[in-house]
């Protein structure tokens, strides 16, 4: 038997899941009982197989864990989803999924409200790159010679979208702390055709938040659309300990045209969750379309209609509901407090490497997401003993990430051979609200590995 307390995966609120079954199952109890056969022992069979199969995976769960954009699904999140897979609603149309298409409203409204929004026209997409496709889609029906630009930092996504719906692409070069270079924007939109400007707030890589007080600046006069991509950081809209800077982007997010977030990222979710939503309700005739076999029983606005997707998971909306009735996005709320947590894990750590003269640092993380690189005698040696320290990390059990950033997101120390434009770093994302407590823990084996390798 495993000791509860020394285990890593939280299994005890499966009771609640088998009590919430029940419940579910009398809702249909004027049925004939109808229960389709199952071999127990050939489930248990393949399941124990599959969880043999998935002991080959990084801990992601763990607050070690520290490395790419990865978190659990809360709990209540995770039995949601399971208990809606017992009747495995589509949200297409409302026939499909009745309960969880009215769930899928009222959490995304929860979603808008929080952006400041009353109204508007938005819904859940597969991820975060759907719901970028579904907003320069739109961007694209206004204006279908204007160009899309965004930020050299920007998600890759974005250029290979504007390929796929046949739209003008260009990037942006970034400043030195990987946001968007306003002049540089400037220049072009004086060459006019720019449809629309992808604000990234939360770059991937680093976290960095695109000026949006001067982009809105900048549509006065120029007349572009802005598209906020914040799939990463839009939920920090709710944290109190933002820079000044940054926080003035969040403050002024609602004058966008559209804004894409990921409950998957940081909004506590299985993977299969992302967000899309427009200020304008009227962008919904450009949905339109005649589908004769989806739509029988109701004269309100089915999802599937504004939606490009068909299909989708009705049990992503249970789940994304059941965790914003349990954790409400509000300021000073649990689920806010958990956001700042993992920011001043950032900021800690990042301190604490800055203040090492092995590491050199850069600007100081907007959000919770941290990189450094390893002091050498020159660029290319940093990167190449940032790939020793990533894998001598995993050695001690913690996992970090590398990313390939620009040299000039550092000040190089005197001596420091600039022999590459970019440098291989380590990068972390503390983004669980446990990595507070961890930091310490995570600093010591840093540390650790640094000593054990030479320069
Ligand atoms: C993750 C991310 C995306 C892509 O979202 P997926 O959910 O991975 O498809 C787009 N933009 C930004 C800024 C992201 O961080």
């Amino acid at each position: 038997m495993v000791d509860q307390h020394a285990r890593n995966l939280e299994i005890d609120s499966l009771q609640i899941l088998r009590e919430a079954l029940n419940k579910l199952d009398n809702g249909f109890s004027a049925l004939k009982p109808a229960a389709i056969p199952s071999d127990h022992q050939a489930l248990e069979n393949v399941l124990f197989e599959v969880a043999e199969r998935l002991k080959d995976n990084y801990p992601y769960f763990h607050p070690l864990y520290a490395g790419q954009m990865l978190k659990p699904p809360h709990p209540v999140a995770r039995l949601a989803y399971m208990l809606a897979m017992w009747i495995n609603p589509n949200n297409h149309a409302l026939d499909g999924g009745k309960a969880s298409s009215q769930m899928e409203k009222e959490a995304v409204a929860e979603i808008a409200k929080m952006f400041g929004w009353d109204t508007f026209l938005g819904h859940l997409t597969s991820g975060g790159t759907m719901a970028n496709l579904e907003a320069l889609w739109v961007a694209g029906q206004f204006n279908p010679s204007g160009k899309i630009v965004a930020s050299k930092q920007a998600h890759y996504t974005h250029s290979r979208i504007s390929a796929v719906l046949k739209l003008d692409f260009a990037s942006i070069p970034n400043d030195r702390r990987g946001r968007m270079d306003i002049d540089a924007l400037k220049k072009l939109l004086d060459l006019g055709n720019i449809g629309t400007v992808v604000a990234t707030v939360g770059t991937t890589a680093t976290g960095s938040i695109d000026p949006l007080p001067d982009l809105l600046n900048l549509r006065e006069k120029y007349g572009f659309r802005i598209h906020i991509d914040s799939a990463y950081g839009g939920y920090f809209k709710l944290a109190d300990n933002l820079s000044p800077e940054t926080a003035a982007v969040y403050e002024r997010i609602n004058e966008a045209d559209s804004i894409v977030v990921d409950p998957h990222k940081h909004g506590l979710q299985p993977y299969g969750c992302g967000c899309v939503l427009f200020r304008d309700l009227s962008v919904g005739r450009f949905y339109k379309h005649d589908s004769p076999y989806t739509y029988f029983s109701s004269t309100e606005l089915h999802l599937g209609e504004i939606s490009l997707e068909c299909s989708r998971a009705g049990a992503t909306a249970v789940g994304l509901w059941a965790t914003q009735k349990l954790l409400p996005l509000e300021k000073g709320g649990e689920f806010a407090l958990g956001l700042q947590s993992g920011r001043e894990a950032a900021l800690a750590l990042w301190e604490k490497l800055r203040a090492d003269k092995r590491f050199i640092t850069a600007f100081p993380p907007e959000l919770d997401i941290i990189f450094w690189a390893p002091h050498a005698k020159s660029v290319s040696a940093s990167s190449e003993m940032a790939r020793k320290l990533f894998a001598a990390a995993e050695e001690k059990q913690l996992y970090l990430a590398l990313a390939n950033l620009p040299v000039e997101f550092f000040d190089l120390p005197a001596g420091m051979q600039p022999d590459s434009d970019t440098i291989t770093c380590l990068r972390s994302v503390l983004m669980k609200p446990e990595h507070r407590a961890w930091v310490d823990e995570i600093w010591n084996i840093i540390d650790q590995v640094a000593g054990d390798t030479p320069a």
